[in-house]
């Protein structure tokens, strides 16, 4: 989708520090990273936020998550870590390609809200 910046650095428009790719699926380092290790997983089928996954868009989403388990043993993330998907305005979402933060190497912040 034109004017996505998660579109451009899939191109490859918009450099990134990539960690895994496939056909389906892209992981890259946050750029401001809020813990030792902060990495989005991205679908490559640009797809606005989890407000708009459906039957049909929604098999991904599983991928992502097998994705972020094997990030997570190759990053040593043995004593836990965090995955985060943001929705919308009132979710703090800033980029609007469906993404998931996976966090972790500390003890993350309790909080939920
Ligand atoms: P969210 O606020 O949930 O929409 O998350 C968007 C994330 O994208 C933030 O954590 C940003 O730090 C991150 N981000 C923005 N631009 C880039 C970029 N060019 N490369 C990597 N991460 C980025
Ligand atoms: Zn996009």
């Amino acid at each position: 989708m034109e004017n996505c910046l998660f579109c451009k650095i899939i191109k490859g428009e918009i450099p990134s520090a990539k960690v895994y790719e496939d056909e389906e699926i892209l992981a890259f380092k946050d750029i401001n990273p809020m813990a030792p290790v902060h990495i989005l997983i991205i679908p490559k089928n640009h797809i606005d936020g989890a407000d708009m996954l459906n039957d049909e868009n929604s098999a991904v989403v599983s991928k992502i998550f097998a994705v972020a388990s094997r990030l997570a043993k190759e990053n040593s993330l043995d004593n836990g870590f965090r995955i985060v998907t943001n929705v919308g305005v009132n979710g703090g979402q800033t980029v609007r390609h469906l993404h998931f933060h996976l966090l972790g190497g500390k003890k993350l912040n309790t909080a939920l809200c």
